[in-house]
């Protein structure tokens, strides 16, 4: 057990793409009239928007903001706030343009709106790091935290990928730490895997399309989550490591978090193990997360090393001398702080050497544009766009789990079973789409766009073209024993008006659960039949009850159920197909109220909606047909849509 104060900052934000432009209505709710609006010299193009959205509210602009907050800067913008009667703070830019505004609040106690551009996560920190005569400090209080921090997604997607990869990698390195920090908590552990598992998946999608806003959208809210974690609690040895080497050595900030970040790790790997657990499965790149880590930058293109950062100022002979810097004062971490320890991790960090553990991953990145250029010249284009995308996720499926090649052998090894066992009365493939969910999810995006019909269902494997044609009334169970069951079924239109003279194929299982296709001595189709509806838009006839029943499980989707756990069972139902010019075709299901597996059917076929009472009855039976026992009766009403092109209507 672990005792645990948490505090929360207090802050209100604003999600989503195109907030940017509703920046007055939140000024109004800070009661600021004469607005400063911070930037830095790449975020025109907002401050556009800003300008136009707060009107004369606005009344002063400053785009001057610099790496690091440096008091002289502070002091110019100091001198708007004052000229200018400011009473409010708008800050629109990456952590340098927080920054800025949090060192005026802090001197003027002025509410702030913070308008991020990066991942620098900044803004729900109460912290600010100011830089004087190159010495970098930090202060804190509440007057510094933004009472207001509005996303726009689309202020990222201009964002270059280098610095949208260092920028997540920053933001990465706030989770990592907080997952070790001496005051983590269950909140600040929750926030912080959450924010490494999207921003790890988010950074190579930016990487192939910088403008996938979905993307942006993903990193942008795990950079929110790991900025409460840096606000929330202490930071470790990598983070006062980046300190020193940004304020003393001018590094730039998100880059040599970018650089650090690996060996910080691997520092503290050995004491922090169950946090490097957890980091590696959420980054999903091998089981040694400093190493998993190195090579997402690796494979992104991001600096690796401080010697092609340094740039002169800082070198290999400086490494002793920030060690020193950042061994002087003692604060938590899981490893003890040595200056010897230090100037070892900063060696690493210089060659930047990929931190001891599985072999290197190599960069896929170019293999995968390469074979989505090879679909460029595509005449169709949805055939273009489907295997693009199919491809990058399929590559970033391979990469992310460290696929072997043993393991991709028996996949392959695995659908040729499945090919080879299919055939004219067995169909493999449809069993493996129907148990993964797959055929579920196309038939819902396909079929149940109109709430107001009967919902759809899987076809399943064993509908059989051309079903028997028979007249109203007819018993197609021939002489498969049950208990007898009367269907009497409607077909209507949205209107509930009878959709004379639709074409209505029924099929389904024995009493044993098997097909007609599965009975190797039954000659001929039972249990299947295409009925006509009558002027009443109705059918009915005799069958029998059908029963829950195993889908085939000797095959290869049957070794699958049984290697993950699951059993092959489908819940007992009655499958339909109801065809008629001008309508939607509808495929479904009805199934048994009261039978098996209907929580846990396992194709994942079943809606509330298509769960009826079969009706227990007893004497007398429809048709003057003579039944001795219990026999069951099914009645429903099945809704159908008016076809607005036709496409889907009677094949
Ligand atoms: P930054 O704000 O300096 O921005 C880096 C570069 O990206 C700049 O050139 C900037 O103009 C450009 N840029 C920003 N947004 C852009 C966009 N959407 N499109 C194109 N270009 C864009 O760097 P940063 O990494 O965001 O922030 C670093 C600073 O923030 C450092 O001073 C660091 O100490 C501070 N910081 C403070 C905290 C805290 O809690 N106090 C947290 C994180 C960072």
């Amino acid at each position: 057990m672990r005792s645990f104060v948490h505090t929360a900052n207090p802050a209100r934000v604003v999600f989503g793409a195109g907030t940017i432009d509703g920046l007055r209505a939140e000024v109004d709710r800070l009661g600021a009239r004469r607005v400063l609006v911070l930037s830095g010299p790449s975020q025109a193009a907002a401050v556009d928007r800003a300008r136009a959205s707060l009107g004369p509210l606005a009344v002063a602009f400053f785009d001057g903001a610099a790496m690091h907050t440096p008091v002289e800067v502070t002091e110019r913008a100091l001198a708007l706030v004052r000229e200018y009667a400011v009473d409010g703070l708008v800050s629109i830019g990456g952590g340098s343009v927080t920054g800025l505004g949090k060192a005026l609040a802090i001197r003027t106690g002025l509410p702030q709106v913070a308008v991020p551009t990066t991942y620098a996560g900044s803004e729900v920190t109460p912290v600010v790091g100011e830089t004087a005569d190159g010495v970098k400090t930090t202060s804190s209080g509440p007057a510094v935290l933004p009472r207001t921090v509005v996303y726009d997604v689309e202020l990222t997607v201009g964002l270059p990928v280098g610095l949208s990869v260092t920028s997540g990698v920053n933001a990465m390195a706030h989770a990592v730490e907080a997952l070790y920090a001496a005051g983590a908590d269950p909140v600040t552990d929750g926030m912080a895997i959450e924010s490494i598992t999207r921003i790890a998946a988010a950074l190579p999608r930016i990487a192939a399309d910088p403008a996938d806003l979905d993307a942006r959208a993903e990193a942008l809210t795990g950079a929110w989550l790991a900025g409460i974690c840096l606000g929330t609690v202490g930071m470790g040895v990598h983070h006062k490591l980046c300190h020193t080497l940004g304020g003393s050595f001018g590094l730039p900030h998100s880059a040599t978090h970018t650089v650090v970040l690996p060996h910080a790790m691997a520092y503290n790997a050995g004491q922090a193990p169950d946090a490097m657990r957890r980091i590696a499965a959420a980054i999903g790149g091998g089981p040694d997360a400093p190493a998993a880590v190195h090579d997402l930058v690796a494979r992104l293109g991001g600096p690796l090393s401080l010697r092609e950062l340094g740039r002169g100022r800082f070198t290999e002979a400086d490494i002793d001398r920030a060690a020193g810097i950042a061994a002087a004062q003692p604060y938590p971490n899981p490893r003890e702080i040595t200056t010897a320890g230090i100037a070892g991790l900063l060696r690493d960090a210089w060659a930047g050497t990929r931190p001891p553990g599985a072999p290197a991953i190599p960069d896929f990145s170019g293999l995968t544009r390469e074979v989505i250029a090879s679909f460029a010249a595509a005449p169709d284009p949805r055939v273009r766009q489907l295997l693009t995308d199919l491809i990058r996720r399929l590559h970033e499926f391979a990469n992310h789990n460290d696929l072997t090649q043993a393991e991709w052998e028996h996949a392959i090894d695995f659908l040729t079973r499945t090919g080879q066992i299919s055939g004219p009365a067995r169909q493999e493939f449809v069993l493996l789409s129907d148990t993964l969910g797959v055929s579920s999810m196309v038939d819902l995006l396909t079929n149940s766009r109109t709430p107001d019909t009967t919902p759809s269902a899987v076809l399943g494997p064993f509908y059989v073209a051309g079903p028997p044609a028979r007249e109203q009334g007819a018993d197609i169970a021939g002489d498969r024993p049950g208990t007898p069951l009367w269907t009497d079924v409607r077909i209507t239109d949205l209107a509930g008006d009878p959709v004379a003279g639709s074409t209505v194929d029924v099929w389904q299982s024995d009493e044993d659960g098997f097909y007609d296709v599965q009975l190797p001595e039954q000659a001929g189709p039972v249990l299947r039949a295409r009925f006509t509806a009558d002027a009443d838009g109705r059918v009915t006839f005799w069958s029998i009850l059908p029963s829950e029943y195993p889908i085939p499980a000797d095959g290869p989707v049957g070794q699958l159920l049984g290697a993950t756990g699951r059993h092959p069972f489908r819940a007992p139902h009655l499958h339909f197909m109801i065809s008629a010019p001008g309508h939607r075709r509808l495929v479904t299901q009805l199934f048994v109220a009261g039978g098996a597996y209907l929580d846990s059917d396992t194709v994942f076929g079943v809606k509330e909606d298509l769960i009826v009472d079969f009706e227990r009855r007893q004497g007398p039976a429809p048709g003057g047909r003579e039944v001795h026992g219990e026999w069951r009766s099914l009645r429903y009403t099945f809704r159908i849509a008016g076809s607005a092109d036709g496409e889907l209507a009677e094949q």
